[in-house]
């Protein structure tokens, strides 16, 4: 088979610890403790509590007790996050080709040409672009940088938090999918690895075999996966934030359940990633829905109308709510869960009344945002702190 290598440079951006770093930037005392964001559940933490233990998930009784006095929980502000993501895809745009906006905080970005007159190799462009994004953002991040998306993608398992890695030549590449297994392959999910034939181990062994194996093994998806691992450029995550409907979901894999409880936490994770994606691309909703699917794969859905269309956390987490309650039963087991919104509009602002208590918030939030934004970018962060 001939195929023509990729000659294109990709690189795969992600803000490390992007929640907490913007809740540094809004408040830098905060830089030197445990911060952790979340309700009840820790959603990002900063690296110094990760280093403790504390991650994603752990919920926030139990992270006080390994944290005590330098434990500071904060609740998500996704307006802000989304702020200065968009600060941050600007910059890319500013600097980069081709930007692909992959979440909230990560995006890939094309860098087959670095501007001639900064004279530098492709190590220095990225050193280079890192330092200007913490200095004109104050958001730490991390490239890795490779032949194709799916590579770059890969390599964001290594050199965390500010870090970088380049592996541009087969060789290196190679070298490194040798140390790796293949569960770090993005989008080769938990069931199909349990049916790959026991040799496959590393991402090496994968990339080796026969793309028609994995054919049919995998179905059409293979192709662009073989392809990709194997440096020739064929996959686009192309922007999905025109979307017409919103929809997130998970599976327990081998944890089915029917513990109220774990499979609370399994929707808030999808709950969590809505809201990102609301908020970076300045949606609301009118409608949500969700579904539970059983052991034996049946699958059953509730749904709930707002009055109005909204983007308030506390709404929708309290519909969702009431809807998980209406729908949970405690004799199933259930394999995932589903949820979604097919009802979905840019945010606009509505008429303030006294009615609207919600809505003149999100305003003036937003403008206090602002300001905060414009004093920090002209006399420093240090000038001005939210009081905690
Ligand atoms: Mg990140």
């Amino acid at each position: 088979m001939k195929f023509k290598l990729s000659k294109k440079v990709f690189a795969h951006i992600d803000c490390d610890s992007f929640f907490v770093a913007c809740e540094v930037f809004r408040n830098p005392s905060l830089a030197t403790k445990h911060v952790c964001v979340g309700r009840d559940v820790t959603i990002a933490a900063s690296y110094s509590a990760k280093a403790k233990w504390v991650k994603v998930w752990v919920p926030f009784w139990q992270a006080k007790k390994i944290l005590w006095n330098s434990f500071v929980a904060l609740d998500p502000d996704m307006k802000l996050y989304g702020q200065l993501s968009k600060k941050f895809m600007w910059f890319l745009r500013m600097h980069t080709q081709n930007v692909e906006v992959f979440s909230i905080d990560e995006a890939f970005v094309e860098l087959t040409w670095i501007p001639e007159s900064l004279d530098m190799n492709l190590e220095e462009y990225v050193v280079y672009l890192q330092k200007k994004i913490l200095q004109e953002i104050w958001i730490p991040v991390s490239f890795w940088v490779s032949t194709t998306r799916l590579r770059a993608k890969i390599f964001s398992k290594v050199h965390k938090p500010y870090g970088y890695f380049i592996g541009m030549d087969n060789q290196s590449v190679y070298d490194q999918f040798q140390e790796m297994p293949v569960s770090d392959i993005p989008f080769v999910w938990f069931w199909y690895q349990q049916r790959l034939a026991p040799h496959i181990k590393t991402i090496y062994d994968f990339s080796r075999e026969s793309m028609f194996y994995f054919k049919r093994l995998i179905g059409k998806n293979a192709t662009w996966l073989w392809f990709e691992l194997n440096g020739v450029n064929s996959l686009s995550f192309a922007s999905h934030w025109d979307k017409k409907s919103l929809v997130k979901t998970r599976s327990f894999n081998h944890e089915m359940s029917s513990d109220p409880r774990f499979i609370w936490s399994k929707l808030l994770l999808n709950v969590e990633r809505l809201f990102e994606e609301m908020a970076l691309a300045e949606f609301e909703i009118r409608h949500i829905r969700l579904y539970l699917k059983t052991k034996e794969k049946e699958r059953f859905g509730i749904s709930h109308y707002f009055e109005d269309y909204t983007c308030d956390r506390k709404e929708i987490y309290s519909a969702l709510q009431i809807l998980f309650k209406k729908l949970y039963k405690p004799w199933v087991v259930y394999r995932s869960t589903w949820v979604g919104s097919h009802d979905l509009q840019k945010y606009t602002p509505k008429q303030l009344s006294i009615f609207s208590k919600a809505n003149e918030k999100h305003e003036t939030n937003k403008k206090l945002e602002k300001i905060f934004l414009d004093i920090h970018k002209k006399y420093g962060n240090e000038s001005i702190h939210v009081g905690i």
